[in-house]
This record gives structure tokens, C-alpha cells and sequence, in this order.
């Protein structure tokens, strides 16, 4: 765990947020400020500073996170409606929290990003 990460926090319970799954690898929870009704989180319980820092030997915790967004589409149902999933990298991207976290986006029609 990293101190002041707010999301090794949130894996470590330390800081409440509403989580819809946990398992030996990864943490998913509902984004405190949602930018549509479906709106999770999907992060390394590991701290992973950003895609930066990722290396071959992450290739299945990566795939495994994609998996796990696979599925709380289907329980959360846009899968069939349709979801997005975001992975933002460092400043131009937007990147606020450094810890590696997918976007799961889902429930309304969603805007393409700024060209
Ligand atoms: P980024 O901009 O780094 O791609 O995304 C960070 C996301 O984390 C933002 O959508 C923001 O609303 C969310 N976030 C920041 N702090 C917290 C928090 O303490 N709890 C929860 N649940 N989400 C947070
Ligand atoms: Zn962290």
C-alpha cells in the first residue's frame, strides 16, 4: 500500500466507497463524482502508478481486469445497451488519481471524447 493514495485506501477499506466487487487481484467501486448512471472503477489491488509502469508480467492481472469489467457490465445490464471503457494515462489525458484504474461508463448514450 501507498500512503495518501486514496484508491490503496479504498482496497485497504481505510476510506469508505460503495464496492461492487473484490477479489485477490483487483477492486471495483462506484466513482464518488459518476459521469453517467453506470459508472465504476476498476483498479489493481496492487498500487500501480499509471499504464506508465505496467511491464509484461502484468499481462494477466491487465487481462483480468478487462475480464472483471466484462462481467459488471453484464451485472450491472449495458452490456447490451452498450458501455466504455477509459483508461486514462497521465496529464493530456486527464489522469487525476495516480493509481492504474479502468472507467467503466454505461447507461446512456455517451459523447466520444473531445478530437
Ligand atoms: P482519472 O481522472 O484519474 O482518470 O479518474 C479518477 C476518478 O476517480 C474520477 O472520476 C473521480 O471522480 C474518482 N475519484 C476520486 N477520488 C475518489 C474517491 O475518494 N472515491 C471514489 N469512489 N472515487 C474517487
Ligand atoms: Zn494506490
Amino acid at each position: 500500500m501507498t500512503e495518501n493514495c486514496i484508491f490503496c485506501q479504498i482496497v485497504a477499506r481505510q476510506t469508505p466507497a460503495e464496492i461492487v466487487y473484490h477479489d485477490e487481484q483487483v477492486t471495483a467501486f462506484k466513482d464518488s463524482h459518476p459521469a453517467s448512471p453506470i459508472h465504476l472503477l476498476i483498479v489493481p489491488n496492487r498500487h500501480i502508478t499509471s499504464l506508465n509502469r505496467i511491464s509484461e508480467d502484468d499481462e494477466t492481472l491487465l487481462g483480468h481486469m478487462v475480464i472483471v469489467a466484462r462481467k459488471l457490465a453484464e451485472n450491472t445490464l449495458i452490456s447490451q445497451s452498450g458501455y466504455r471503457l477509459i483508461l486514462n494515462t497521465g496529464q493530456d489525458a486527464g489522469q487525476s488519481v495516480f493509481h492504474l484504474h479502468y472507467h467503466l461508463l454505461g447507461g446512456k448514450p455517451l459523447p466520444l471524447p473531445t478530437r
